[in-house]
């Protein structure tokens, strides 16, 4: 086990944006929210999220075990 591998502990902006996926049409769509992958790691298990979803309108509660940070660039 090499410390090198541990991953995700490069330097510079991780920053992207934060994608849920919507429950119902499994489209993915950016929330808006700009997050690092980091960010992510550290919320609690299960924590979750109430947002209007940009692919169906609605409103779904999402869990950011779901989410994903786009990289972009
Ligand atoms: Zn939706």
């Amino acid at each position: 086990m090499r410390p090198a591998e541990a991953g995700g502990a490069r330097h510079g902006h991780d920053m992207g944006q934060l994608i849920f996926q919507c429950p119902k049409t499994k489209k993915e769509f950016d929330s808006g929210f700009q997050a690092k992958a980091t960010d992510l790691m550290l919320l609690p298990r299960g924590a979750t999220i109430r947002l209007r979803c940009m692919v169906c309108g609605e409103i779904h509660e999402y869990n950011f075990a779901n989410a994903r940070i786009s990289e972009e660039g």
